[in-house]
């Protein structure tokens, strides 16, 4: 698909030594599972980026934008296109008064640290979500009545043809785990977050308290990619599950969390069809019980 030509067009945008060919995808999902990718190239700087992505449409190539894969099973055959991977570069972090501009590649952890070590409120929700800033903004990330909706102020992305482009609060139509991203094939590259000044104090001990219920409630000792589905109007996907009868029910290495039965986690062996496969299978199984249709969270990437 890539040939040598065009990989000399890509290494004018992105150094050599950042693009790989038939990378393991377990090695960069919270699932730790996946196929391998086609093509793989390490986002660590904007520079070069709208050329890259402009270049990627030109000549048809298909490409995935990933952050830190914590919402996302890839096929157990792989990704057949090229993945752009923002998990350890565009770091960047300024504080302004209660203003913070981030880069995509930012950790949700470290960024409600670096508000609390600068007094400032508003983003203590995000401390135990192990995605990065871009991932965060394209699901509209949210946890414990938080969401990023409530603190971003604008987003700076890059678009098909490669132009720079800054969106408000209001056009990125963020919604209910959803954003405009969902539907148009933007690139994000950092934020703008709008946080208020606090008291440090509770602002730590409101971090504190979150991570204690997630350890409390969630199964973090298994590879996951959290929540596997959406919370359903009026209900809790989690306890659909668990009063179908499905606690602890198996698909090869996958299986539905005992200790919180809105996780499907990896017991040590799973394939991504395992993972699927219950997927579905808890689907069905809470439909016909309760004629309620679960839908996943988690982002399927490839064939299954
Ligand atoms: C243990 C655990 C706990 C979790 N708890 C929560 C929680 O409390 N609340 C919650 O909302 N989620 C939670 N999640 C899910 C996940 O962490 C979030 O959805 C997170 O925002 C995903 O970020 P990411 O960087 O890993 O994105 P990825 O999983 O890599 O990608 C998610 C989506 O965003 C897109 N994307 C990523 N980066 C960019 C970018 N820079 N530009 C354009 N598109 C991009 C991808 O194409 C994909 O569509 C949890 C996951 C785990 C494993």
């Amino acid at each position: 698909m890539i040939s040598q030509t065009v990989l000399e067009t890509l290494r004018q945008y992105v150094p050599a030594e950042n693009i790989r060919f038939h990378e393991p995808m377990h090695k960069h999902t919270t699932f730790k599972i996946g196929g391998d990718a086609y093509c793989f190239i390490e986002v660590t700087e904007k520079t070069g980026l709208s050329k890259l992505v402009a270049y990627l449409d030109l000549v048809e190539i298909p490409y995935f934008v990933m952050g830190n894969g914590s919402n996302i099973l890839v096929s157990d055959r792989g990704y057949d296109g090229v993945i752009l991977h923002i998990a350890d570069g565009m770091t960047n972090i300024t504080v302004t008064g209660e203003r913070m501009a981030v880069g995509a590649g930012v950790s949700m952890a470290k960024a409600a640290r670096t508000a609390a070590e600068c007094g400032l409120t508003g983003l203590e929700f995000a401390a135990g979500i192990p995605g990065t800033v871009g991932g965060g903004i394209v699901m509209n990330a949210g946890a414990y009545d938080g969401e990023m909706k409530q603190v971003v102020e604008s987003v700076s992305v890059i678009d098909r043809g490669g132009n720079e482009l800054i969106l408000d609060n209001e056009t990125m139509e963020f919604g209910y785990r959803t954003s405009i991203i969902k539907k148009k094939p933007f690139l994000v590259t950092g934020c703008t977050f709008r946080l208020r000044t606090g008291n440090q104090e509770e602002i730590y001990a409101r971090m504190e308290d979150f991570q204690k219920r997630r350890k409390e409630k969630q199964p973090l000792e298994f590879p996951s990619a959290g929540s596997t589905f959406k919370r359903p109007a009026g209900n809790f996907a989690g306890k659909l599950i668990m009063d179908a009868g499905l606690r602890g029910f198996s698909i090869g290495g996958a299986r539905v969390s005992d200790k919180h039965c809105g996780f499907v986690i990896n017991t040590g062996n799973a394939t991504a069809s395992d993972v699927h496969d219950l997927i579905m299978q808890v689907i069905e199984t809470v439909y016909e019980k309760f004629q309620v249709r679960l839908e996943p969270e988690v982002i399927f990437l490839g064939e299954f």
